[in-house]
């Protein structure tokens, strides 16, 4: 199903901001369905409301915000990808869910608690692997648990234990037999699995992924699609991906959302349907080329209109 989140934007100076309280222009609709209405926060995993950021007092001042009224609602366990060009706030949108920067409007649960600062329950991958270069493997994984609390001051005792977990986890990847090697000696797909490990070694409840196969080549990142589907299938943390592939958003995800530049606007929300588990065949079915296909016309018609999509 999808839904048009938003349509025929104009920006908005502040004193129409449509959210609550707010005054609401006919120039900016909001079709919303059940599952993203507030009448689900009570259950959703991550919910924005009403969330607007300037990333300064001088650009709030002069009304310009990076993204603006974002209401979204996640479910727990549900992987969600967010799709749109370049400068449309998506970078942005996993600074907020991590807590690292607060909204200017608005309010942000995680699990059901406010975000006050940054998030100890998320972890995060980019598209440079950014491993350090005189570490192991198996050290680079280890490394959150020995720099964040409440892992550090038992990183000491534990170790036999964190090390042990990072092994499998790297087996899990395909990374067996690589522990000892540095990253230098790694490929780019190697060196990217390990730093999905190293987001995923404290067990976190979400797992947040910008554009983290973005350098790599088309086997190469296929190969790692499968490897997040099985970590998510055997672990169901929730995943926030950002992502310029639409293939990669529509294999990967149980629901895309497409965003708008100028203003940084949730537009589209689109339910992927297909069936799970799902193999790299699907991505050669017709089904799965029409949700592509569709997708890519709500992008083609933002960049026509140079904002969001005309319904
Ligand atoms: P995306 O990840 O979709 O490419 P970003 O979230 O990085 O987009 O950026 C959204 C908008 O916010 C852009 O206009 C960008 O220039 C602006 N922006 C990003 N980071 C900052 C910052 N630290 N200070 C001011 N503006 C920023
Ligand atoms: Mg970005």
């Amino acid at each position: 199903m999808t839904v048009v989140l938003q349509a025929s934007l104009q920006h908005q100076p502040a004193a129409d901001m449509c959210g609550s309280g707010f005054l609401q222009p006919a120039s900016c609709i909001h079709v919303r369905t059940p599952f993203s209405s507030h009448t689900m926060s009570q259950d959703a995993f991550v919910d924005f409301q009403n969330v607007w950021l300037a990333y300064n007092d001088e650009l709030l001042a002069q009304n310009h915000f990076a993204v603006e009224d974002i209401n979204l609602q996640v479910r727990q366990g549900e992987f969600i990808a967010i799709v749109g060009p370049s400068g449309c706030g998506k970078s942005t949108f996993m600074k907020l869910t991590t807590g690292l920067k607060m909204p200017s409007r608005g309010r942000i649960l995680i699990d059901g608690q406010p975000v006050t600062g940054p998030l100890k329950i998320s972890g995060m991958a980019f598209q440079a692997p950014s491993l350090l270069p005189w570490r192991t493997t198996l050290d680079n994984v280890l490394l959150p648990l020995e720099i964040v609390e409440p892992y550090r001051s038992s990183f000491k005792q534990k170790k036999a234990e964190y090390v042990e977990r990072a092994r499998k986890l790297l087996h899990t990847v395909g990374l067996g037999g690589y522990e000892d090697k540095f990253p230098w000696q790694l490929s780019g797909g190697m060196q990217q699995r390990a730093s999905i490990c190293r987001a995923l070694i404290h067990e976190p409840k979400m797992l947040l992924l910008d554009e983290p196969f973005g350098a790599l080549d088309a086997f190469t990142r296929e190969e790692l699609w499968c490897t997040l589907r099985d970590l998510w299938t055997a672990q169901k943390f929730n995943v926030i991906l950002v992502t310029h592939d639409l293939r990669e958003s529509v294999f990967l995800a149980d629901t895309v959302y497409v965003m708008s530049k100028s203003p940084g606007r949730f537009v589209v929300k689109r339910e992927i349907d297909l069936p799970r588990p799902r193999d790299l065949e699907i991505t050669y079915t017709p089904e799965f080329t029409n949700i592509v296909h569709e997708l890519r016309g709500h992008i083609g018609a933002m960049r026509k209109t140079g904002a969001a999509i005309n319904q």
